[in-house]
Parts: structure tokens; sequence; C-alpha cells
């Protein structure tokens, strides 16, 4: 018997049929005056979503073009910035620093730890010369969450820029740009943000505005200041993907008729709650012992499990399609991901294609995992207004 697909993966997500109507929409066209409408709509949505007042960037990309963007943006060869060595995602921003001739300097730690505001206020009391850090707040390879408002107080008092890929936790839990001094804040379409890839979205604080003025941008597609004067007359530079922004405004409609931004992060706060106990009663572990993601679940997995083998077993037999880990740790960990258009049903849906896939019950398995989920789903707490775990 065929079930539904559900996406229950760390991106691309779940489309909700408001927005994929939307995005059916007949074509516009991008310097008239209904598409400028629809971008005035978004800029008052996302400004909100980023708890900012400077204007939030949409940028034709996916979520890595914004990174190269705030790279090539705020920084100019030889400069020296702070990368962090704890998953994939941190190792991108090293990539990216390096290929723009940038000096790289690491943090390392080991994959399932978070990194410490005060590991980033040593490294950068030794070496004045770092001028940014770069960081994921969810590090989406390990299921870690970094304590960005407690690493911003650093990266203010030394002075230094903080740039934050919130990939994998804008829209899913809280990270207000200009509350907690973020300086650079962007996000991709396709994870908390329920739209297809293609779409990256990024906003800079008034000191990381400033710093691009000291900056000849190194790539000719990615120039922010271009891309601001046009924001502020509701266009893009170049061609605007008018669909994604159009499947964007109506995603953000949703997310604030909905409800509050609190609504929205206590929403996958319980979600994660509900998804590490319903782990738990399997007699399995989470891969992120604290300092988890809110947007996904890590299970690290037991000896003699082979995660690849389990996710594609899963998909075959329940629909329910997980994420396996990523290099080196691919078969080590699976990831259920309960971020953007999803509820506790689906991750119903997910926990059970995780127990009937198992090759055999850890120890410890209960039969009752789906009920004890539950309850810590109703029974959650308030989250946490720092987003510290
Ligand atoms: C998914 C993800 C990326 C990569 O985004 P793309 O849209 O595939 O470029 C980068 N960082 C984090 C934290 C992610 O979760």
């Amino acid at each position: 018997m065929q079930n539904h697909l559900r996406l229950l993966t760390p991106g691309p997500t779940a489309i909700p049929d408001r927005v994929r109507l939307a995005m059916a929409m007949p074509m516009i066209h991008h310097r008239k005056p209904e598409f400028k409408t629809i971008m005035e709509e978004t800029r008052v949505y996302l400004k909100k979503l980023f708890g900012t007042k400077q204007e939030v960037l949409p940028l034709a990309s996916s979520g890595t073009g914004a990174m190269t963007a705030a790279v090539t943006n705020l920084f100019t060869r030889g400069e020296k910035v702070l990368v962090t060595q704890a998953g994939k995602f941190g190792e991108r921003w090293k990539q990216i620093a390096l290929s723009q001739g940038l000096e790289v300097i690491e943090i390392a730690k080991t994959w399932g730890q978070a990194i410490q505001a005060s590991d980033i206020e040593e490294a950068l009391q030794q070496d004045k010369a770092i001028k940014g850090v770069l960081i994921q707040i969810c590090e989406t390879s390990t299921g870690v969450m970094h304590p960005i408002h407690e690493i911003a107080k650093v990266t203010q008092k030394y002075h230094v820029l903080l740039v934050a890929d919130g990939i994998s936790s804008v829209g899913i839990s809280p990270a207000p740009l200009d509350e907690w001094g973020i300086d650079a804040l962007l996000t991709g379409s396709q994870k908390g943000l329920m739209v297809p890839a293609g779409l990256s979205l990024l906003a800079f604080s008034e000191k990381a505005w400033k710093k691009t003025e000291q900056v000849e941008p190194s790539c000719f597609y990615f120039n922010l200041k271009a891309e601001l004067k046009n924001v502020l007359k509701n266009q893009t530079n170049f061609s605007s993907p008018v669909s994604l922004i159009i499947g964007l405004r109506e995603a953000l409609t949703m997310i604030f008729e909905n409800g509050t931004l609190d609504d929205l992060y206590q929403k996958h706060f319980a979600l994660s709650q509900m998804t590490r106990a319903g782990i738990k009663a399997m007699g399995l572990e989470p891969f992120a012992r604290n300092h988890y993601a809110w947007g996904l679940t890590s299970v690290a997995m037991p000896k003699g499990v082979n995660a690849s083998d389990l996710v594609s077993l899963a998909a075959k037999k329940t629909g329910v399609v997980i994420a396996a880990g990523q290099e080196p740790m691919k078969d080590e960990m699976i990831r259920l991901a309960h971020m953007g258009h999803i509820d506790f049903g689906d991750m119903l849906a997910g926990l059970y294609a995780v127990a009937s896939s198992l090759p055999h019950k850890p120890q410890g398995f209960k039969d009752s995992y789906m009920s004890i989920a539950m309850q810590a789903y109703e029974n959650a707490p308030a989250y946490p207004k720092t987003a510290i775990i």
C-alpha cells in the first residue's frame, strides 16, 4: 500500500498547499507595480522575522549563496576571520573564506558539541587581528545549536563582526538581529520557510553595512550595496525569482496569521521535546546531548545499525523521508527534521518510521514510545528566550 510521502529532512521541507497554489499564479514582471506591492509586503514580514529595522535582502541563490555574499561583501582579501570546526557547515564557512583569500583561524570541537562563548572570547583575546566570526546558529550536520545570544555579547565586546548562518534556525528558533547584536544573519527558503530552494535572505546590522563601505565586493553577482538600493525600491538588482518571492510572501502571511513568532518558536521547541522523548523511549540516544537544535533531532545509531540502510528502509516501508548523517558520520546518525510546515502528527509518523525500520529493538525499547512522545509534546515547558539549552 502506498503511503503519503512525508519529508522529514532538514531541507527541503514540505510546501503548504497555499504556498504551492500562490506560486502557480501566472508570471508577472519584476519591474512592474504588481510585483513591487508583493515585495513591499514581503519586506515588512521579513524585518519582523529577522528582528531588525534593517532591510532583509532576497537573493536568487540557495543558502550557500547568501553565505558567499556575506563573506565577499564584508571582508577583504588577507583579512582574518574565525571559523568553527564542529560540523559540515562550519567547514563550509572555512571553504568560502579561503576561496576569497581570507586568513582563517579555527576553533575545533568534537562533532555533537557546541562552541561556547568562552571559546570565542579566548580566540579573540589571543588574536586581535580577527575581524569576523563566521558560525552556524544550528549546525545541521550534528543537530547542535550554538549559543549565539552569548557569542554575540563577546563579538560586540571585541568589536568583531558576527556572521550567523541561520539556514536551519530562522523561523524555527529565535535570533533577533537587532536585540542580540548579530551583524549578519542569513537563511535559505527551503528549511524553516516552507518554500522551494532557490531563494536566500540576508540582513546586515548598521555596523556591518559600515564595514561594506571599505570593501570592494570580489564577486560581480552578489553586490549587496546594489541590492540594498534596489530593495528600497521593492526591486532586486537582477531578474527577481518572482515565483519564489510570491511563495515566500504566502508562507510569511501564514506564519503571522497563525500567531506570533513566539507561537512559532514554541511549536518547534515542543516538537524537539517530543522527538527527543520518543527517541529515548526507543532506547536510542540523541546525538546532540544538550545544546540541541529545535528544527531537527539527530540520533546516534547503536552498534550494528547502519543509518543509510535504516533511512532507505523507512522511506520504502512508511513513505517517511528522513536523513542519514553527513560525511564522515554518514552511517552513524539519522536526522529527523521538524522545521517548517510540520506538526506532531508528522513526528509520530517519523518516530514510527524509525521504530519499525530498526533491525532489532535496542535495549530499553518501550512499546509506549508514541504516548511518551505525546506527553513530552503536551508538557513542553516555555521555550528559553535566549535559545540556550
Ligand atoms: C542547508 C544548510 C546549508 C546549505 O544551504 P543550501 O541552501 O543547500 O546552499 C548551510 N548551512 C546550514 C546550517 C544548513 O542547514
